[in-house]
C-alpha cells in the first residue's frame, strides 16, 4: 500500500521504498563480507521483521538459513515494557551457529537485549542483530546493533511491517503516524 492510498493516517514519510531497497542492499553486502566463508542463520522477530526479512534474506548473494521467533513485550498501544514472553520459538537448534536477528526496529532496545543474551544461552557460536530503524533510546542500554537501516527520531512509526493495533504492516514505505490516529 502506498502514501496516496493511506491519506490523512500518515503525518510524513520517514524512508521510501527506494531508500529501503538500497540501504538493505548496502547491508547485504556487508554482511556478505563479514560472514564469508562462515555459516549464517537469519533469525526472524515475528510480525515486524517479516518484510525486512524477506528482502534483506534476497539482496544476500549467498546461502542463508531462515528461522522466526514470536515475542511479545508486554504491554499494548506505542510503548514497551521490558517483559518478553516467547510465542514461537525455534523450530531448530542453534547451538554452534553463527546467528543475525532481524528486526524491524530498536526503541528501548529492551526486547532485543532479551533475544540476544538468550539466544547466547542456548551456545550459539555468535549472535548479531540486524536492524531496519532505531531509535535514539537505544543507545541507552547496553545492546550492540552491529547492522542499522536507518536511525530516526523518538515518534511512532508504521509500514514495512510496523504496525499500531495490527494494521499499518502493508504500507511499502516507512511513515510517522499521525498523532490523531492514537491520541
Ligand atoms: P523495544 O523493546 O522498546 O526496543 O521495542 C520492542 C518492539 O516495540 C519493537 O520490536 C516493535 O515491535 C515495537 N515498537 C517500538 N517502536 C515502535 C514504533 O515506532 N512503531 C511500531 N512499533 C514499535
Ligand atoms: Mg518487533
Amino acid at each position: 500500500m502506498d502514501l496516496a492510498t493511506t491519506g490523512k493516517d500518515i503525518e510524513r514519510v520517514i524512508v521510501t521504498e527506494e531508500q529501503i531497497r538500497l540501504r538493505l542492499k548496502e547491508l547485504a553486502v556487508q554482511v556478505e563480507k563479514d560472514y564469508e566463508g562462515r555459516d549464517l542463520l537469519l533469525i526472524g522477530v515475528l510480525k515486524g521483521a517479516v518484510m525486512t526479512m524477506a528482502d534483506f534474506a534476497r539482496s544476500l548473494q549467498r546461502h542463508i538459513e531462515m528461522d522466526w521467533m514470536a515475542v511479545s513485550s508486554y504491554g499494548s498501544g506505542t510503548k514497551s515494557s521490558g517483559v518478553v514472553r516467547i510465542l514461537k520459538d525455534l523450530d531448530r537448534d542453534i547451538t554452534g551457529r553463527e546467528v543475525v536477528i532481524v528486526e524491524d526496529i530498536v526503541d528501548t532496545g529492551l526486547t532485543l537485549g532479551w533475544l540476544k543474551a538468550n539466544l547466547e544461552s542456548r551456545g550459539a557460536k555468535s549472535v548479531e542483530i540486524l536492524t531496519m530503524l532505531r531509535k535514539p533510546e537505544a543507545a541507552k542500554v547496553e545492546v550492540d546493533v552491529k547492522y542499522v537501516g536507518f536511525d530516526i527520531p523518538t515518534e511512532f512509526v508504521v509500514g514495512y511491517g510496523l504496525d499500531f493495533n495490527e494494521k499499518y504492516r502493508n504500507l511499502d514505505f516507512i511513515g510517522v503516524l499521525a498523532k490523531h490516529m492514537y491520541s
